[in-house]
């Protein structure tokens, strides 16, 4: 745990092979303890999450908040449409109502871009100790489902050691709405870093040429990359070129709700070129995985089919697994501003 650099959990582009390795291996001990029931963890005793969802969430919210009750933090939660939001109060003021009542970490989502970073630095500028996670800034960012999704991918081809070097010379797919896609983005800094090479396939409309280009630079802000050499990305228009090969399949669900102009010509016609079928699969080669971060529109992204086959689609294992990864980042998280590292042993309460 030693060499956890990161006060705030904003983006993946900051995080070294070492950060991947320091997740992995938390969360697969996560995963194997017994935490369920009366038998938590201490390690977070005496501290308060807080989730601040402004966007709509199943999965991320309910997921970190178990991650917290099973580290025995306390956990409040903010919901918009209950709140003063509605009569008018900002989004900072409303973040420092929680950090008032003592929220030791913020897990915010927000759809518009960079909310949570500015409030990680108006938090600082502060003085304030509160930390922020990022979950799920528009289109930008959603680090915990990149590393998720990397810890399942890491399961899935090194069971007993589910490690980054897993992914090293694997080939991912990702199909469909790169272009509003947060996960898609956390995705390929987490996957590229790992060494694994990323062939990403979607209409000229929702994944634009340059996105082979991605992880080339840093984001704006960070001066490098602390990863000294990434997989590659390729682009491909259709499956046919996209799948043989791939040692694995991503799906992205489309975000209508982002797309501010009609950039599909019709649903039907998008899961004829798009949509993943056991058919479709057969153009890999192999029996591969098929990930999907959810939430699914069955029937267009992929067929019913495939997604109730849980031998193929990982699904399900996604979400299992969000909770020890999320876990793992509240731990990195306490960790790093605690003189001794917070207690991994079982206790009864
Ligand atoms: N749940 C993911 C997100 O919040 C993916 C999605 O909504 O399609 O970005």
């Amino acid at each position: 745990m030693n060499g956890w650099q990161h006060r705030h959990i904003i983006d993946l582009a900051s995080f070294s092979s070492e950060d991947y390795a320091a997740v992995l291996e938390l969360a697969e001990r996560f995963r194997s303890l017994p935490v369920t029931g009366a038998r938590k963890l201490p390690a977070l005793q005496g501290r308060l999450v807080a989730t601040l969802f402004f966007e709509p969430s199943t999965r991320t919210r309910s997921s970190f908040e178990l991650a917290a009750k099973r580290l025995s933090a306390d956990v409040m939660s903010f919901s918009p449409s209950s709140s003063s939001l509605s009569k008018g109060e900002s989004v900072l003021d409303t973040a420092r109502t929680y950090v008032a009542m003592g929220a030791d970490v913020l897990v915010v989502r927000h759809r518009s871009t960079a909310v949570p970073e500015q409030l990680a630095r108006d938090l600082d500028a502060a003085g304030e100790r509160t930390v922020v996670l990022n979950g799920g800034d528009g289109l930008h960012s959603h680090p915990s489902q990149g590393l998720l999704d990397l810890f399942t991918l890491a399961r899935h081809f090194a069971p007993d050691h589910p490690s980054p070097e897993a992914l090293q010379g694997k080939r991912i797919a990702i199909v469909g709405d790169i272009l509003h896609s947060r996960v898609a983005r956390s995705n390929l800094w987490a996957l590229t870093a790992c060494g694994a090479d990323v062939v990403l396939c979607g209409p000229p409309s929702l994944l634009p040429d340059d996105f082979s280009a991605f992880v080339e630079s840093p984001p704006p802000g960070q001066s490098f990359d602390p990863v000294a050499q990434r997989g590659t990305i390729r682009v491909e228009r259709k499956l046919e070129r996209a799948l043989p090969g791939v040692d694995a399949v991503m799906t992205l669900r489309l975000q209508k709700e982002r797309m501010g102009q009609q950039l599909l010509t019709s649903l039907s016609r998008y899961h004829r070129d798009y949509g993943l079928s056991h058919d479709r699969l057969k153009l890999c080669g192999q029996l591969v995985p098929v990930l999907h971060p959810g939430p699914v529109n069955r029937g267009v992204e992929m067929t019913s089919a495939l997604l109730d086959d849980l031998s193929i689609c990982l699904v399900e294992e996604q979400v299992r697994n969000g909770v020890p990864t999320r876990m793992a980042l509240l731990y990195l998280m306490a960790a790093a501003e605690s003189a001794a590292e917070p207690s991994l042993v079982s206790r009864s309460s």
